[in-house]
This record gives structure tokens, C-alpha cells and sequence, in this order.
């Protein structure tokens, strides 16, 4: 990947996550974690070839190198001791958009359709093939940026 190419997209992608932080949508994340903690949700989140791309870049901020392994069913961002998402300022868009019950339920598709399709945009322009789930897209993009 050309060096412009990648600026583009993580450029294009912290646009995304701005715009949506100015959406009127309100919710109260209680930061019960179990939206992280995927055996309990059943649901994975799935991010983009940009989004893992932002995510990686946020990984390798903190001075890691490898994905850690985690319990079975966890985010491997998820530190369990506090709770804390490791890259919290560069989660994914699902992690933006997919509240507990408790904090108000998830963002309907509709209210972000205009966002998802930005960052579909991006994955088209940088090759990718749709959203892949979060472990396996984010160790890719830790490759792509090594
Ligand atoms: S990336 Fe962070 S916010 Fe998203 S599921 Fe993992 S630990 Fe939770």
C-alpha cells in the first residue's frame, strides 16, 4: 500500500468517526463491556480494510506488536483488570454505533447509512472485499503497516 494511498483512508476514516460524534444521537455507554466480550452478544463487530487500518495504527500507538490473545469470546482489546478498550480512541464504527440496552440500544442502519457507505468507499479504494471480523482484519492491517 503507497504511503498517500493509506493517508487517505485513515484520514478519510477519523472524518467518519467525527462526523459521527456531532450526529445527534444520544447514548450513555455504562461501560458494562459485555458489547466487547462477544459470547454475550453473539455479535462480532466487522470492521472495514480502513477502519482495521485505524485500529492497527491505534494498536501499534501503544507500543504492542501483536494482537493479544484473549479469553475465549473477548475483544482482544478489551483489557479485562480495568475494562478498558486498548484503542478506545480509534475503536471501529461498530463499536461507535452498537450500544447495550442499557445504554440506550444500538444506532438504527438508517441513521448512519450515509457514514457506512464513506467507509465503504474507502475499502473499495483500497482493494478490500467488505467488512471482515475484527481479529482477523486487524492483524491483516498490523501487517500492511509494518
Ligand atoms: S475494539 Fe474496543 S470497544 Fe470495540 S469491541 Fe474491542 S475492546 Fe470493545
Amino acid at each position: 500500500m503507497r504511503r498517500e494511498e493509506l493517508q487517505h483512508a485513515l484520514g478519510e476514516v477519523r472524518a467518519v468517526y467525527s462526523e459521527l460524534a456531532k450526529r445527534p444521537v444520544v447514548r450513555n455507554c455504562v461501560a458494562r463491556t459485555e458489547c466487547c466480550q462477544f459470547q454475550f452478544t453473539g455479535l462480532t463487530p466487522q470492521l472495514t480494510q480502513g477502519e482495521a487500518l485505524v485500529a492497527a495504527k491505534g494498536f501499534r500507538a501503544t507500543g504492542r506488536k501483536e494482537l493479544p490473545a484473549s479469553a475465549a469470546g473477548d475483544c482482544p482489546l478489551l483489557q479485562r483488570e480495568t475494562g478498558k478498550c486498548l484503542i478506545y480512541a480509534d475503536r471501529p464504527f461498530g463499536c461507535r454505533t452498537h450500544f447495550c440496552a442499557a445504554a440506550g440500544g444500538p444506532y438504527s442502519r438508517k441513521e448512519v447509512l450515509d457514514l457506512i457507505r464513506r467507509l465503504e468507499e474507502v475499502d473499495r479504494k483500497l482493494g478490500g472485499d467488505g467488512p471482515r471480523k475484527i481479529q482477523a482484519a486487524i492483524a491483516a492491517a498490523l501487517d500492511e503497516i509494518r
